[in-house]
């Protein structure tokens, strides 16, 4: 099989350092024969008449020439060992040749190179071959050993067998340690690769989405924005098209934010908000509205690390509502005034005592409902038109238990005619601050809706509690429910559920939003609890005197207190 071009060119280099590896080994034993060559031709030139010493040079020279004229990497590795192997015997001849010069020491050359290339199996051959050979040309010669000359024929083998296995201990820790950083090296690789992979897939999903994504790690360092920011900056980022160019009004559309207070500032700053709404673009020119939500990081340590900012593009949204609102805005103003007429001349015709009783009871069952309804489409041009137009309020001192009794015994005949049965348990009497018309309204709606979506033959609980801090009255019923989902959207403007869409009960969905905002500005609540298809029991509550937002006072009593008696009334109306 032919090796790819790029095998090629990686396996060339391989090849050229086992090459350089086989020539480097040798010219160490080289370099120690030449030094020795130099020396005995001043220390014992008699020696360049041995045979044993001139065989060994001449050896370790061919040695040498093979070593750097075979290509060593295109045979099998096994075969290097030729060399060290000849070294080995041209030493030991040498030795033998001249022993005054203690060739013997350079056998430590081929000793280490096959202890090193070879592993055990290098050293163990390498140091009983030049035992061998220092012992076999020692008793070969058959000159009479000398005792001085014994140690040598036992301590070198000693110290080339100590050389030979510190060198095999060392080069296989190293190997072994270098094994261990190849596999950290490719453990590392991996998961490096994979993190690119999951920034890559990051990459794509976040550029592909239509919301601008942005993060950053410490204030004013962002680290990432996706195409879709980018874009909106190009076309509303200012004359630089960058985000801190950008003109970011509040959500009236026209008060500018200040710099310390846009999302971005806030988002720096370690705040987290969510769909903090803003414009961006010139007045009069094309403009953008973004729903902007921050989250941040924290390190280990608990500190802010960063965070990530994602603004999502809700102009359209932000428009059809406004359309909406304009549209039932503009309908309802167009109603009123017909109907006010209406009205006018319904109470004409009641005022004609002429008026026989059947006509009169029918009028005024038309005069009742063009009320209702003038109601109604005032509510819808109030909670149509701005947003932070305020209902009027006429703060006094009123009974709130009276005005409840009242409006449970006006709707007695309304729910008797569904077969509801409505059961009031209040105190005589509680006053306090508050508007007496608007707490009307509220318990109407409350009850209205108690009636419209109660199941026919249903019950309705009307208690109310009083203490030094609070009047509650809430209002329970055995209707449809409420799910959870839908009860976080029930005091939206216009939010009906969808089992009420489906049933045969008329509404515009205002009545709560409406009775949320007047308790919220008598500084009290609205709340609900519901099961879907057991009933829902909504509370209001109202500050009394013990909270010190809403002195109460009883008429005639003079003390600032709320008068509440321990006698309460239970009323109890059944479908008759
Ligand atoms: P409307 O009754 O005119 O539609 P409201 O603002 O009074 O408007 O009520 C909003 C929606 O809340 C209703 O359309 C209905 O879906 C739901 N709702 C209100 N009161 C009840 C109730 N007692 N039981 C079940 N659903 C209710």
């Amino acid at each position: 099989m032919g090796e790819t071009q790029e095998d090629g060119e990686s396996a060339r280099p391989r090849t050229d350092r086992i090459d350089r590896s086989v020539a480097q080994s040798q010219l160490f034993t080289s370099a120690g024969v030449l030094i020795l060559a130099v020396m005995a031709s001043f220390v014992s030139p008699s020696a360049f008449y041995d045979p044993f010493f001139v065989a060994g040079i001449g050896l370790v020279a061919v040695v040498t020439v093979l070593a750097l004229q075979v290509r060593w990497a295109s045979l099998p590795s096994r075969w290097v060992v030729v060399l060290p192997l000849l070294d080995i015997i041209a030493l030991a001849g040498m030795r033998e040749g001249a022993p005054i010069l203690q060739v013997g020491l350079f056998l430590t050359f081929p000793v280490i190179w096959m202890s090193r290339h070879f592993g055990l199996w290098g050293a163990v051959s390498s140091v009983s071959m030049s035992t061998a050979l220092i012992w076999v040309t020692t008793f070969v010669r058959g000159d009479a050993v000398e005792a001085s000359g014994i140690p040598s024929l036992v301590l070198l083998p000693l110290a080339l067998s100590f050389i030979a296995t510190t060198t095999f201990v060392t080069v296989r820790r190293t190997n072994g340690q270098r094994n261990l950083l190849r596999q950290q090296a490719t453990i590392i690789e991996a998961a490096l690769d994979s993190a690119r992979r999951q920034e890559r897939l990051l990459d794509g999903v976040l550029n592909a989405v239509t919301f601008g994504v942005l993060s950053f790690d410490r204030p004013g360092s962002i680290t990432m924005m996706n195409d879709s920011l980018r874009e909106s900056l190009r076309e509303f980022g200012g004359a630089e098209g960058d985000y801190k160019h950008a003109v970011v009004y509040q959500e009236d559309r026209i008060t500018p934010h200040a710099q310390n207070t846009r999302p971005l500032a806030r988002a720096f700053a370690g705040q987290e908000f969510e769909n903090m709404v803003i414009w961006i673009g010139d007045l009069g020119s094309k403009r953008a509205a973004l729903s902007v939500t921050a989250r941040r990081f924290s390190a280990p340590d608990g500190t802010a690390d960063g965070g990530v900012v994602v603004m999502r593009d809700v102009t359209a949204e932000l428009e059809a509502i406004k359309a909406r609102d304009d549209l039932v805005a503009s309908v309802s103003h167009e109603l009123r005034t017909p109907l006010t007429s209406t009205l006018g001349y319904l109470e004409l015709v009641l005022d004609d005592d002429e008026l026989d009783e059947g006509t009169r009871s029918m009028v005024d069952v038309a005069l009742r409902n063009s009320k209702r309804l003038l109601t109604i489409v005032n509510d819808v041009l109030r909670a149509a038109s701005d947003a932070d137009t305020q209902l009027p309020m006429t703060i006094t001192d009123c009974d709130i238990a009276g005005i409840i009794d009242e409006a449970v015994n006006d709707l007695r005949d309304v729910a008797s005619r569904r077969g509801i049965t409505i059961a009031a348990n209040l105190p005589v009497t509680a006053i306090t601050l508050a508007d007496p018309l608007r707490i009307r309204q509220v318990i109407d709606n409350l009850m209205t809706n108690a009636i419209k979506y109660n199941r026919p033959d249903g019950t309705i609980e009307v208690l109310m509690t009083v203490d030094d801090r609070h009047i509650a009255v809430s209002v329970t019923d055995t209707g449809l429910g409420i799910s959870d989902e839908e009860a976080a959207k029930l005091f939206e403007r216009f939010y009906r559920t969808e089992s009420a869409k489906q049933s045969s009960a008329l509404g515009a969905g205002l009545g709560l939003n409406i009775t949320k905002d007047i308790m919220v500005r008598h500084g009290g609540d609205l709340r609900l609890e519901s099961t879907q298809g057991v009933g829902s029991t909504f509370t209001i509550t109202l500050p009394s005197m013990g909270s010190g937002s809403a002195v109460t006072t009883v008429a005639g009593v003079g003390s600032a207190t709320v008068t509440t008696t321990t006698t309460t009334t239970t009323t109890t109306t059944t479908a008759g």
